[in-house]
């Protein structure tokens, strides 16, 4: 390996840099380090990105990526160099009280590459090395891709560590077969979410967003789309379901009127599912008719590590084709622009090659 690499450096808020740092080492015996192949950008990146995660000037950003390991620490069991891997976003430790009842993502030492010291100090994957820790949890072999062609597959996989599972758990949790879900919000969680309900055999899936690029892409998928600008998503709903409300309802947006809007969509008895992310502290919601209704809630952080390998088979299987979100394919050197992109709305997904 070499003693420095590439990676995408963020200086300060706003200002992000491709820069040579040290090509980082294994410093615990459960660590693996991946030569990263393909890395994205999430709307995560962007609270550190804008400023509204504060984090050490020089993090190096980034927390979905896939490669091949390339270095082993001793205690690791399920890898060995030369193996594909793709990673979970998130670190747990594996033997907290939430992770032995199946909650990483509440997992009290839980760890998210790329943002900084508060989410537990891990350098980022949008970079040509990074360590993946507690590798045994957090990492998954790459299957086979078969017959499929290769670096499509690989872009389906590299989902798998973040955006495609929390749209797929989102569903999973809640939805029946035959169900009506509703998605709120055509980013890149919202169409996995539809994604996987058209997956698991709802019924109707039905997306609600307010830019047509973004629901054409819904529409491509086989979903029902409204644009809230032109009908009132409740009604549109309400028409699709012989006035019951949706089965279950995806907040995939994190905003307190996609919310509300949400909460006007689910039938009684329904469940509404929030992996958009609030970080509010107080919101006013309807919670009267939420408890007349009987409406279930789930909501939080995601437990990735708990799904990912459903959305991997899937994946393989070709019933989750989630890289038909990728807008841009990008070179690593190009990162100060890509994020200027994507937070410019340019872009629905971006990919980076760390190749070039
Ligand atoms: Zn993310
Ligand atoms: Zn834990």
């Amino acid at each position: 390996m070499p003693d420095v690499m590439r990676a995408a450096v963020l200086r300060a808020p706003h200002v992000v840099e491709v820069a040579e740092v040290p090509v980082p080492t294994i410093a615990n015996p459960t660590d693996v380090i991946i030569r990263v192949e393909r890395t994205a950008i999430c709307g995560t990146d962007l609270h550190p990105y804008e400023g509204r995660l504060e984090v050490e000037p020089d993090i190096v950003l980034g927390h979905e990526f896939l490669g091949t390991v390339v270095a082993t620490g001793d205690a690791v069991g399920q890898f060995s160099d030369g193996d594909r891997v793709v990673s979970s976003c998130v670190v747990s430790c594996g033997s907290c009280y939430q992770c032995r009842r199946h909650q990483p993502g509440n997992c009290a030492g839980s760890r998210i590459f790329g943002l900084g010291l508060a989410l537990g100090d891990l350098a980022g994957g949008q970079a040509e090395y990074v360590v993946v820790p507690n590798a045994d949890l957090t990492a998954r072999r790459i299957p086979d891709a078969g017959t499929a062609d290769d670096a499509r597959f690989d872009e389906d996989i590299l989902f798998a560590g973040d955006i495609m599972t929390t749209g797929y758990e989102a569903v999973a949790r809640s939805m029946r077969p035959g169900d009506t879900v509703a998605v709120v919000g055509a980013g890149p969680v919202g169409l996995c979410a539809a994604m996987t309900a058209s997956a698991l055999g709802a019924g109707q899936v039905i997306v609600v967003d307010r830019v047509d690029t973004r629901l054409k892409e819904a529409e491509n998928q086989g979903a029902i789309t409204v644009n809230a600008d032109q009908v009132e998503p409740a009604d549109a709903v309400l028409d699709l379901t012989d006035w019951r409300g949706a089965d279950v309802v995806v907040d995939a947006v994190g905003h307190e009127s996609a919310l509300l809007s949400a909460i006007s969509l689910v039938r009684a008895g329904g469940t509404l599912s929030i992996p958009g992310v609030y970080t509010e502290d107080a919101i006013t919601i309807p919670f009267g008719e939420l408890y007349l209704k009987g409406i279930k809630v789930e909501m939080g952080v995601s437990h990735i590590t708990e799904y990912m390998d459903e959305v991997i088979a899937l994946t393989v299987a070709g019933r989750l084709r989630p890289s038909s979100i990728i807008t841009h394919r990008m070179g690593l050197s190009e990162a100060a622009e890509a994020y200027r992109m994507f937070e410019a709305c340019e872009a629905t997904k971006i990919i980076l090659d760390p190749g070039r």
